[in-house]
C-alpha cells in the first residue's frame, strides 16, 4: 500500500433541483433549513446568499427542499444487491460498517441537536430487478436515467415493508462488490433537494445518499474510519456543498468532512454548524461595523460558548473565524488555533465555495497522517499572529489564549 497518502478519489454531490421550491406544502416530512437557523437582527449583514442558480450554495438560510438537520431525523437505510453483484455476507453487516458511528458522529458534531435515527425496516439484501451493469451507474452519472430507474426499482422492491412518508432521508448502502473499488473511482453520491425524484407513498424521494464500495485505504483503519463517507453524503442532504475541488482537498484541507472524508475523523466548519442550526444566535458574532471589536472563541468541538465570528465583505461573502482543537470529531488537528476562511455563497459545490487561509504557507504542514491534506494542517493562526486583507481594510489578530484554551480575537475594519 505505497499509495496511502495519495488517495484522492472523492465523493460527488449532484443537486438536481436545489432550491426550486417545487415541493408543495406538506409534500415532504422533512422541514427545511431556514426554520432551524438561529439568528437575531444583528446577524443580518452576515446572512450571505447566492443566486438561485448556485448549486448547493453556502448561503444562509439554506434554501428549501433539503432534509431537516435538527431534532429527530429518521434515516431510512436500505441495503441493495444485484444478480451480477450478489451481496456477500449479511446485509446487516454492511449496515454495521456505518452504524452506530454515523449517528454518533452527528450527535457529537451537533452538540446533541441532531438526533439521527437510522432505521432498517428491510433487514436483508434488497435484490434489484436488473443487473448492476444495466443501470449505467458511473462517477458523475446524472439522476436520469440510471438513478431514476434504480430509485423506482428499490421503491417497488421495498414498498410492501416501508412507509416512505415516515422518513426524512434515504441511505442506500450498495453491496461493496458492485462497481469499482473506491481506491480507483468513488461512485458514492447524493441527490439532494430533488423535487423531481420518483414518488413513494405520495412523497418524492428527494434526499437520497448512495454509498458504494469501501473507503479502505489499506492502513488498517477501515473499521474505525470507513463510515465517514456517509456523514459526508448526508451533509449534502442537509444542503452542504462539496468543499474539495478539481485539484482535491487543497482549498479546505481536513478542516471539514465535506472536504475530506477519508482517513482520520474530522468535524465540520463552524459556518456549516451555524448553517445546519447547531449554533445558537448568541454563539455567532457578526462583525459588520467599522472599528475594532474583540471576541472570545471557545473550541468549536466543545459544547457552549462563542464559536464563530463572521466578517461580511458584501452580500455574498465574508471571512469566518473559529477555534479548532483536537477534540470531539476533530482527531487530526496537529496545531490548534484560530482558523480563518473565506465563504462565498456565489460559488457552487465543488468549485471552491470555501477557502482556508494558511498561516504557514509552503510549510508542508504538521501531519503525515494518511489521507489528511498536509499543507493546510498547520493553517490555524496562534496568539500574536495576524491575518490581513489590506484591500478591504480588515485585520484579524489572535490576541491571546487563556488557561482554559479559549482564544481572544480582535477584528478591525477600517
Ligand atoms: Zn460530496
Amino acid at each position: 500500500m505505497a499509495a496511502l497518502a495519495t488517495v484522492t478519489a472523492l465523493t460527488l454531490a449532484l443537486s438536481t433541483s436545489a432550491g426550486t421550491g417545487d415541493l408543495g406544502p406538506g409534500s415532504t416530512p422533512a422541514g427545511a433549513g431556514p426554520v432551524s437557523l438561529s439568528r437575531s437582527p444583528a446577524h443580518g449583514p452576515c446572512m450571505i446568499s447566492g443566486g438561485p442558480e448556485v448549486q448547493m450554495s453556502e448561503g444562509v438560510p439554506t434554501t428549501t427542499g433539503y432534509a431537516r438537520s435538527t431534532g429527530t431525523v429518521r434515516a431510512l437505510t436500505l441495503m441493495i444487491d444485484f444478480s451480477d453483484a450478489p451481496g456477500q455476507g449479511s446485509a446487516l453487516d454492511r449496515y454495521g460498517e456505518f452504524f452506530p458511528q454515523t449517528a454518533q458522529w452527528f450527535r457529537t458534531s451537533s452538540y446533541g441537536r441532531l438526533d439521527y435515527r437510522p432505521e432498517t425496516p428491510v433487514r436483508d439484501w434488497l435484490r434489484m430487478p436488473k443487473p448492476f451493469a444495466e443501470y449505467g451507474i458511473e462517477r458523475g452519472a446524472p439522476f436520469d436515467p440510471g438513478y431514476r430507474e434504480l430509485v423506482q426499482d428499490l421503491v417497488a422492491a421495498a414498498d410492501a415493508k416501508v412507509d416512505f412518508r415516515a422518513y426524512d432521508l434515504l441511505n442506500v448502502l450498495v453491496t461493496p462488490n458492485a462497481g469499482p473499488s473506491a481506491l480507483d473511482t468513488v461512485l458514492s453520491v447524493t441527490f439532494a433537494a430533488n423535487g423531481d425524484a420518483p414518488i413513494a407513498d405520495g412523497v418524492p424521494v428527494a434526499n437520497a445518499s448512495f454509498v458504494y464500495s469501501r473507503q479502505d485505504d489499506g492502513s488498517g483503519s477501515y473499521g474505525r474510519t470507513g463510515y465517514r463517507v456517509l456523514p459526508h453524503e448526508n451533509g449534502h442532504v442537509f444542503g452542504l456543498p462539496d468543499l474539495y475541488t478539481q485539484e482535491g482537498g487543497g482549498a479546505v484541507g481536513h478542516w471539514d468532512i465535506m472536504s475530506e472524508d477519508w482517513g482520520a475523523n474530522n468535524d465540520l466548519l463552524g459556518w456549516h454548524k451555524w448553517k445546519l442550526g447547531w449554533l445558537e444566535a448568541a454563539q455567532v458574532h457578526c462583525a459588520a461595523r467599522s472599528g475594532t471589536a474583540e471576541y472570545t472563541l471557545t473550541p468549536l468541538a466543545r459544547a457552549g460558548g462563542s464559536k464563530l465570528v463572521f466578517v461580511p465583505l458584501d452580500a455574498r461573502s465574508g471571512y469566518a473565524v473559529e477555534l479548532r482543537t483536537r477534540d470531539g470529531n476533530d482527531e487530526a488537528v496537529c496545531r490548534p488555533g484560530v482558523l480563518i476562511y473565506k465563504v462565498d455563497a456565489q460559488v457552487a459545490t465543488g468549485m471552491g465555495p470555501v477557502r482556508v487561509y494558511d498561516s504557514r504557507r509552503d510549510s508542508g504542514g504538521c501531519t503525515r497522517a494518511p489521507n489528511v491534506h498536509a499543507e493546510l494542517s498547520d493553517a490555524a493562526f496562534t496568539p500574536g499572529e495576524t491575518f490581513q486583507d489590506p484591500h478591504r481594510g480588515i485585520t484579524i489578530t489572535v490576541a491571546a489564549a487563556d488557561l482554559s484554551g479559549d482564544h481572544r480575537v480582535r477584528v478591525t475594519r477600517n
